[in-house]
């Protein structure tokens, strides 16, 4: 049943076992856990350190066709469409002229054969659905308590206050820097600076075009078809497009450097780093690019850094899992980087809605692993591929590139499909219609029949293996079967 009202769809499909889940960290990853785990029967207490306003971004969120379709599903088309645009071309054009290289048309025929849309919103707006909707499905969301020490083999997790909560199964989506990826490494971690850097920046353009001249707000009305500017540079590059429908037509911006940038820097800081951003600007640049940087009303620098691959994302105790940015961090930026989060909340409401005995719910964060690596793995080399594509050094290569492009802008077609005639496609493109193509509840649900089911089947024998009641009591932590429930 689709969604209304702000009120997510409720499945008809509970859970046979009904337990209890501690999300650590209130972004995009833990408020869609939330919302994907109450879906199905669960009990969620989401624990966000934010106060609720001070962990939502103004910044843009480009959302691809594999994560809305994952949204719509769930009921929140109607909320997306209130506050999100829909985006069609992708603008491809020289950083230093802003001189148009060349189209990329999301299509029908692709938006059909991967069932969602490309679209756009703040960070802010996206937070907010997810929230409301998680909490009109159950999910309990308290702010303003930060984790300071886990427990996991007993499931317990102390607040700053100095309160202890307890749950089943706990899920660390607090982010690359978090204290669940540190306890799941069991260590702390070796980051390195990528020797990139990436400025998170928002223009007003209400406020700006009051000091535009006539040609400028020409170049600002071309956005009225919500199109990604991608402005392709020597070692620099940017990306801008419409965010916040209802505040008048903003503008996001993400500008990426290379060079040598220190570690710090995260979506976090205050956003105070316009003049770091202004002098880093060649002098040599598209003029739409300078008004936005020099109109840009926040700016904020967030660091992009290599981490360590973390190779198991369950912690030893079988109790906790990390997600998103904490399991695999993906560069600030991306395209993909919501979307694995939001994959990540969906796998996991679709496993978990098979549970049926206790061992399983520990057995599912292995599962959840298994789906989800290659995914992500994939996911990430397709945005690094992006990302060189769009910053490459001037050379042999990028006069190769662009006279590429402008050939098939010519030839009226898209800029990203394959060089030559023989129909053969593009490595690029292969890439972009597998990632926006999957589909990550039909690869859980595989998963349950090719696997989960035989195993429940061999466990509800009893053939299977030795219970693992003794790893932790279920009876301490209240769980309720759904037979007990219907009885009392
Ligand atoms: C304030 C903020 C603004 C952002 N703005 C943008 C944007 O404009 N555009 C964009 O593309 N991306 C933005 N991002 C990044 C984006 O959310 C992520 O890249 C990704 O989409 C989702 O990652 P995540 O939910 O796994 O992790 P994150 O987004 O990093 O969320 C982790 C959450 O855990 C919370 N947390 C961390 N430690 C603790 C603790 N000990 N106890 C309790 N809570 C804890 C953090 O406050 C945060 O809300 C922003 C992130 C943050 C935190």
């Amino acid at each position: 049943m689709p969604g209304v009202n702000g009120v997510a769809s409720t499945s008809d499909k509970k859970a046979d076992l009904k337990i209890h889940f501690i999300v650590v960290g209130g972004g995009i990853a833990g408020l869609a856990t939330a919302l994907a785990l109450t879906r199905v029967g669960h009990s969620v207490t989401v624990l966000e350190k934010g106060d609720g306003k001070s962990n939502r971004g103004r910044g843009g969120i480009r959302i691809p066709p594999n994560m809305s379709k994952v949204l719509f599903h769930w009921g929140l088309k109607d909320m997306m469409k209130e506050v999100g645009l829909t985006s069609h071309p992708l603008l491809f054009s020289q950083y230093h002229t802003g001189q148009l290289l060349g189209v990329q048309l999301w299509d029908d025929e692709l938006l059909r054969e991967t069932r969602g849309e490309f679209m756009l919103m703040t960070h802010g707006d996206l937070c907010r659905i997810l929230h409301d909707a998680a909490v009109s499905q159950g999910a309990e969301v308290r702010y303003n308590a930060r984790v300071v020490e886990i427990e996991p083999g007993d499931g317990a997790v102390k607040l700053a206050s100095g309160d202890i909560l307890r749950g089943d199964i706990i899920i660390g989506a607090d982010g690359e820097s978090g204290l669940c990826r540190r306890l799941v490494f069991g260590r702390e971690e070796r980051v390195k600076p990528s020797g990139a850097v990436i400025f998170d920046t928002q223009f007003g353009s209400q406020t700006a075009t009051q000091e535009m001249s006539p040609e400028e707000k020409r170049l600002l009305e071309k956005v009225q078809g919500n199109p990604v500017y991608v402005a392709m540079g020597n070692g620099c590059g940017a990306t801008g497009y419409p965010i916040a429908k209802q505040q008048g037509r903003d503008i996001a911006f993400h500008c990426f450097f290379k060079g040598d940038f220190p570690l710090e820097g995260s979506y976090e800081d205050p956003p105070t780093a316009k003049q770091e951003l202004l002098n880093l600007l060649p002098t040599q640049v598209d003029p739409n690019l300078y008004h936005c940087a020099h109109g840009a009303q926040y700016v904020t620098r967030v660091a992009i850094n290599i981490h360590e691959d973390l190779e198991d994302w369950v912690h030893e105790s079988g109790r906790l899992l990390v997600i998103g940015q904490a399991a695999h961090p993906i560069a600030a930026g991306g395209i993909q980087v919501a979307g694995m989060a939001i994959e990540d909340a969906a796998v996991l409401g679709k496993l978990y809605y098979h549970l049926t005995i206790p061992e399983q719910a520990s057995d599912f964060l292995y599962a959840f692993q298994d789906l989800r690596r290659q995914r992500c793995a994939d996911a990430l080399a397709g945005e690094v591929s992006m990302v060189s594509l769009i910053t490459m050094e001037y050379g042999p290569e990028q006069e190769a590139r662009d006279n590429g492009m402008r050939a098939k802008y010519r030839a009226g077609r898209n800029v990203l499909e394959g060089d030559d005639t023989s129909g053969a496609e593009g490595e690029q493109w292969v890439t972009i219609r597998t990632i926006f193509g999957y589909d990550c509840e039909d690869e859980a649900d595989n998963w349950w029949v090719q696997w989960g089911l035989l195993r429940a089947r061999a466990d509800s024998d009893g053939t299977n293996r030795q219970s693992k009641m003794g790893a932790f009591s279920w009876n301490d932590v209240g769980i309720v079967s759904v037979d007990q429930t219907t009885a009392a």
